[in-house]
């Protein structure tokens, strides 16, 4: 079977098959009218002029920076004289064609998608063509419409095929492959057989037949056919996904087949975004978010910057937090034991108050007892310290509480608790302090304030103390804190009764 008899035969299948549409009346006529060469150019121009719309968009693609015109031009027929007749026809065709077969978006195929597709490609494929210098004044219509089979095999097949278009993303099978399984020929030479009933040239018709395997395209139409092959990945790019492992084949194989260096392979891309957004709204298609690749790139990049800068700036924020954090949480410990100091000192002589004292004496004696070891408690009063405020004044009285208090907490270790138990009376918790102990440092104590004199007013106040300590020994366990308190004061008013000034010592269980 030789060449023509096989694209009988398919054409025989294709027949079988799909209803064929017929091309749309303005086409007809845009055909018809460049064919009878004589009258073309005006017969062209009155049909397109009839169109009010398809005038605009012609004159803005006409105007749109593909074709290096001096001027703008702003009417078909002088469209026409500069252009020359084909191209103009070609642009028309491209119009009528992409207006009549839009679809509705109801149906299962996206032809909106198929369109901006379609668009995108043709700018590809004449921005390309340019880059080369393969003068071709069918590119465009010849990208627009390369996949027009797929378009019709949807028209006439519907579901089927859409659930084939499904099943070749699923299992990233060659489309051309599965549609020849099913339906015995694929989108190319359906393609190639509307668009030459249609009239249209071989130029136009043969590169659509071999655009998926270009080396098996005529030698004549083989550059047309690589330029449309690349247009399609151009396309893709920006229509599908994996454009970064795209834009590396297309790379690799444009400097491959000809010989474009990268700068030029880039520019490219980037041009046939800037251009296919202004195309795709003469043919009233949403670009959507269309953008030169460089600039996805640029972006892309100023995300990635953007989120380690974000992400420093979290670390550091993170850091900093931390640190106010931590020096929050001691200042409140610092706050909460100034507080709890507070809460337990004595306001005038900075002595631990009776409410701590009555804290630490329970904890002492549990430990003692816990730990089998001796305690002490002495407690002492100054001796006619009412006779001292109404001699020198209470604020004189005042200064010999403090002066006091500084003594005892000299004459203490460190371990002993001194606290204020009352106005002029206090106390000595003594730990591991046995009754010797106590009776040695009582006495002690006695004499340092019998010693001290408190300076008010330029008067010399002294006072005496008189004492009353008891302790526990290791052995008693039965005793209560109560018990000890009653026993020293009983010791203190002993001291009192024996004359004051003096120290007494008692047993706690007495
Ligand atoms: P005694 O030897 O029996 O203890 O005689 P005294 O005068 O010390 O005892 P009394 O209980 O009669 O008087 C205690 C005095 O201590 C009365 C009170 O005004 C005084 N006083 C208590 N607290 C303070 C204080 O904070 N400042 C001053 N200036 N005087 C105080
Ligand atoms: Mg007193
Ligand atoms: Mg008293």
């Amino acid at each position: 079977m030789n060449n023509t008899d096989m694209a009988l035969k398919i054409r025989e299948m294709i027949e079988e098959q799909i209803n064929l549409p017929s091309p749309p009346a303005v086409a007809v006529q845009i055909l018809n009218a460049v064919q009878k060469q004589d009258t073309s150019l005006h017969e062209l121009a009155r049909i397109i002029t009839a169109d009010p719309a398809l005038t605009g968009k012609m004159l803005s693609i006409a105007n749109s920076g593909f074709y290096a015109l001096p001027n703008e031009v702003t009417s078909i027929e002088r469209a026409l004289s500069v252009l020359g007749t084909n191209l103009i026809k070609n642009i028309a065709l491209s119009f009528v064609i992409a207006a009549e077969l839009r679809g509705d978006k109801a149906s299962s195929f996206d032809f909106e998608y198929f369109w901006k597709r379609s668009v995108t490609s043709a700018v590809a494929a004449e921005l390309l063509a340019k880059l080369l210098n393969a003068n071709n004044e069918d590119i465009f219509v010849t990208g627009l419409l390369h996949d027009i089979g797929v378009l019709v095999m949807y028209l006439s097949k519907g579901d089927e095929y859409t659930a084939l278009l499904h099943e070749r993303k699923r299992m990233v099978a060659s489309l051309t492959e599965l549609e020849k399984q099913k339906f015995g020929f694929d989108h190319q030479q359906l393609g190639f057989t509307l668009v030459c009933d249609w009239g249209l040239p071989d130029k136009i018709a043969e590169p659509i037949r071999y655009h998926h395997l270009a080396s098996e395209a005529p030698e004549q139409h083989r550059q047309t056919t690589q330029i449309l092959w690349f247009a399609d990945l151009l396309s893709s790019i920006y229509t599908e996904s994996d454009s970064g492992e795209k834009v590396r084949d297309l790379q690799n194989k444009m400097s491959e087949t000809f010989n474009l260096d990268e700068d030029a392979i880039r520019e490219l891309l980037d041009d046939v975004a800037t251009k296919s957004i202004r195309i795709l709204k003469t043919f009233e298609i949403d670009p959507g978010d269309l953008k030169p690749y460089s600039q996805m790139l640029q972006e892309a990049n100023a995300e990635l910057g953007k989120l380690n800068l974000s992400y420093e700036q979290l670390v550091m924020e993170l850091k900093d937090a931390k640190e106010k954090a931590e020096s929050l949480a001691s200042e409140l410990r610092d706050a909460n034991s100034r507080l709890k100091e507070l809460v337990s000192r004595d306001g005038l002589t900075g002595l631990y108050n009776h409410r701590y004292f009555q804290e630490i004496l329970d904890k002492e004696m549990a430990r003692a007892q816990r730990y089998q070891s001796s305690l002490s408690l002495i407690m002492f009063d100054i001796d006619f310290f009412k006779d001292v405020n109404d001699s020198f004044g209470h604020p004189a009285g005042d200064l010999v509480l403090m002066n006091l208090a500084r003594v005892v907490e000299g004459a203490v270790r460190p371990s002993d608790i001194v606290a204020r138990y009352g106005g002029e009376e206090f106390a000595v918790i003594l730990p591991e302090t046995n009754k010797a102990g106590m009776r040695v440092f009582s006495e002690r104590l006695r004499r340092c304030v019998e010693g001290v004199t408190t300076l008010a007013d330029n008067q010399q106040i002294q006072v005496t103390i008189s004492v009353g300590g008891t302790s526990i020994v290791p052995e008693q366990t039965n005793l209560d804190k109560q018990d000890l308190i009653d026993a020293a004061d009983r010791a203190l008013y002993e001291s009192k009764r024996n004359g004051r000034n003096r120290v007494t010592i008692v047993n706690a269980t007495d």
